[in-house]
């Protein structure tokens, strides 16, 4: 699990005013020692967790029965538990930092096989094996709207976790459109939706006091973007319903421990846990990766391969904010300059909203950017200044002001050559498996929503027309400018090892880039902030910026290096390329001419109307084909059609019209 969170009841509890007392006199005994852990992996070190995160996360379970209590945990990104789940991810994120790379790292576990020997079957158990079953449950059940058979193996419970997802409202209504969640289901599962969203940057010039973001002015404030907060167990919850409602099958329990991909299906090795019900073995035509960053596909495809980049993130959930200042929130905020963490030097940024548990509830995340090296920092080391730094963005004397509810910590990995090019025939990946969430946000739920309706279209597509080879599912997750465009902005706001930028030098790139967009309207900072970056915006923020600070320009160049500045601008002009081609792709003389170059793509509903008789309707619909594509030129056509309009964020008109 790349993400834990230490998760107490936010129901039956003590009164606030008794738990703080508790924790003023827990204080006063806390001493600043700590204790040292002799670690495992491949580097030996120290590894520190102090007496005060220790007395946190015990107190934080202590405090009350937790909501989950007598219920197994959610696993993946957020599941888990306290102390030991610190160190157990902290002892992942120190053996990414130590790994082995390329040949160094030795031959890759192996979880995929590949074998041409055909599977013993006339047909497979299932059309698609949905492997994971958080964001796994949302593709699962779009693809069985389009009648397909299909299981979701889950290596835990299938519950969704003590935390919140933030997104904006039309996203999450996609999922109606996708027949995945009705209209009343979507108002169910927001549990807060607030405004107004604020966004604002640290200047140490201005002699405002660090550390307190009320003396900080915003540089933008905004409504209704990532303002809804849905609960991931109540949203997760609603879709197994309906998925289970119309025949999904749900495996819970069961770990999926090897994959044996054959010429005419695949199969999967399925081991029951724990009292789970999954059968031995499982057949499917197409498995769908949605494991994670810790999907052990995903290691295995990229073994011996560091991350390009990490943002580690720590936070809590705490009750006893003022009720009266808990209705806005921060998407990206600082109240520090460039500081030391441990060892090394970073940025904190914060992130902070009101939480739907109860009105004077609110989360708050300190994260920063960094790469893998040996030296970067604990959890544990920014659990430290989380505790310090916490309070005085919020305006609280202490952290002892506030009952902690859930304390969450974790690492995002990003790869440059994101999305995850396919390995495999057969296998696919989906979430954060796939990389295809936004290096700086990764907001994967949201990520998920912009593309599932690509993707349902594409694997229902794929799985109709039988072209379930490595090179058409790769098709499925092709480049995208904009996402790797993306990736210089999360190297520009950390600190390189060996480099020592001026202190302010990150803050007073937020300053001008967002000041430029606020100042560019709402076509360009909304899709930004909502993690669409597009050719035209880019281009008119980079150029206002250049004029308005010609100074700063080279500052931002020596800091990143010519090698990714280089990078970048061959992303920037494929971005360029990709809307223009999207552009023309959907003008009104090359839009007939593309589809009729393309087809139709088969469909369910299509082939169903021609079994009833619906013959006039389906002849229109497969009208306007030149045939003079086969099938698979056909299919990669429409791919490439998709991949043009969803790398130059064009897809974002469409759902924000
Ligand atoms: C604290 C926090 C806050 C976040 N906030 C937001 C937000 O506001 N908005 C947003 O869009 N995103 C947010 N995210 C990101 C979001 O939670 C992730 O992008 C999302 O959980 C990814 O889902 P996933 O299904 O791809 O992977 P995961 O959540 O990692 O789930 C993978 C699943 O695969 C299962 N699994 C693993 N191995 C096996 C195996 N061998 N066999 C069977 N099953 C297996 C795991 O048990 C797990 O359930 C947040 C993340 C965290 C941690």
């Amino acid at each position: 699990a790349a993400m834990e969170t230490s998760s107490v009841s936010i129901g039956a509890r003590r009164p606030p005013g008794i738990v703080r007392q508790i924790r003023r006199e827990e204080r006063r005994r806390d001493v600043r020692s700590v204790t040292r852990i002799r670690a495992s992996g491949s580097k030996a070190e120290e590894y520190v967790v102090s007496d005060r995160t220790k007395r946190l996360l015990e107190g934080c379970c202590k405090i009350g029965p937790s909501e989950t209590e007598g219920k197994p945990q959610a696993g993946g990104a957020g599941g888990g538990t306290t102390l030991e789940a610190l160190r157990r991810v902290d002892g992942v994120w120190r053996s990414i930092r130590n790994m082995p790379e390329g040949d160094a790292a030795g031959p890759a576990p192996v979880f995929v096989t590949e074998s041409s020997v055909r599977l013993d079957t006339n047909r497979c158990d299932y059309d698609v094996a949905v492997c994971g079953g958080t964001l796994g449950i949302l593709v699962a059940t779009a693809l069985q709207a389009r009648g397909q058979r299909v299981v979701v193996i889950e290596r835990g419970p299938l519950r969704g976790r003590d935390q919140e997802w933030n997104i904006s409202r039309p996203e999450l209504e996609s999922l109606v459109a996708l027949g995945v969640l009705t209209q009343a289901q979507c108002d169910e599962v927001i549990t807060k939706e607030f405004n107004p969203i604020r966004c604002g940057f640290y200047d140490g010039e201005s002699g405002a006091p660090s550390g307190d973001a009320s003396a900080i002015e915003p540089a933008i404030v905004t409504k209704d973007i990532l303002n809804t907060g849905v609960k991931p167990s109540l949203l997760l919850d609603a879709i197994r319903g309906n998925f289970e409602a119309k025949g999904g099958v749900v495996l819970e329990k069961t770990a999926i421990s090897g994959i044996s991909v054959r010429p005419d299906g695949a199969e999967l090795d399925t081991s029951p846990l724990d009292g789970g019900d999954g059968p031995g073995g499982i057949t499917a035509r197409l498995v769908v990766d949605c494991m994670g960053f810790a999907s052990p596909i995903v290691r295995q495809a990229r073994w011996g391969q560091k991350p390009d980049g990490v943002c580690l993130v720590v936070g809590a959930c705490a009750r006893g904010f003022d009720e009266s200042a808990n209705e806005s929130a921060d998407l990206i905020y600082t109240t520090t300059d460039i500081t030391a963490i441990d060892q090394s030097k970073g940025q904190y940024f914060w992130e902070a909203f009101p939480a739907g548990s109860g009105p004077e509830d609110r989360t708050t995340y300190m994260f920063t950017y960094i790469d893998a090296h040996p030296s970067r920092p604990s959890l544990a080391d920014l659990l430290d200044d989380y505790w310090d730094l916490m309070p005085k963005y919020q305006g609280l004397d202490s952290i002892d002001d506030v009952e902690l509810l859930r304390v969450l910590f974790g690492y995002f990995p990003t790869y440059r050559d994101s999305p995850l090019p396919a390995r495999w025939d057969r296998i696919t990946q989906i979430g954060d498996a796939s990389g295809m969430q936004s290096p700086l946000s990764f907001g994967g739920l949201a990520a998920l929503l912009r593309h599932l309706p690509r993707l349902t279209d594409a694997m229902e597509d794929a799985l109709l027309s039988d072209l379930l080879d490595r090179d058409c599912l790769a098709a499925m997750n092709q480049y995208q400018p904009a996402l790797s465009a993306s990736w210089l902005f999360q190297k520009c706001m950390s600190v390189s090892p060996g480099t020592s930028p001026p202190d302010g030098f990150i803050n007073k790139l937020m300053r001008i880039n967002f000041g430029v967009m606020s100042s560019l309207g709402d076509e360009v900072m909304r899709p930004f902030l909502q993690d669409v970056v597009k050719f035209g915006s880019l281009g008119k923020t980079l150029v206002t910026m250049t004029t308005r600070e010609p100074m700063f320009v080279p500052q931002i160049l020596i800091q990143a290096g010519p090698g990714p500045i280089v990078d970048w601008f061959r992303h920037f002009i494929a971005l360029g390329a990709y809307d223009l081609a999207a552009g023309i792709a959907e003008s009104p003389i090359a839009a007939p001419v593309c589809r009729a170059l393309m087809g139709t793509a088969p469909s369910r509903e299509l082939i169903e109307k021609a079994r009833n008789g619906e013959a006039a309707r389906s002849e229109a619909d497969f009208a306007w084909d030149f045939a003079v594509l086969d099938k698979r030129q056909k299919f990669m056509l429409r791919r490439k059609v998709e991949a043009w309009k969803w790398g130059s964020g064009r897809d974002y008109d469409d759902q924000h019209a």
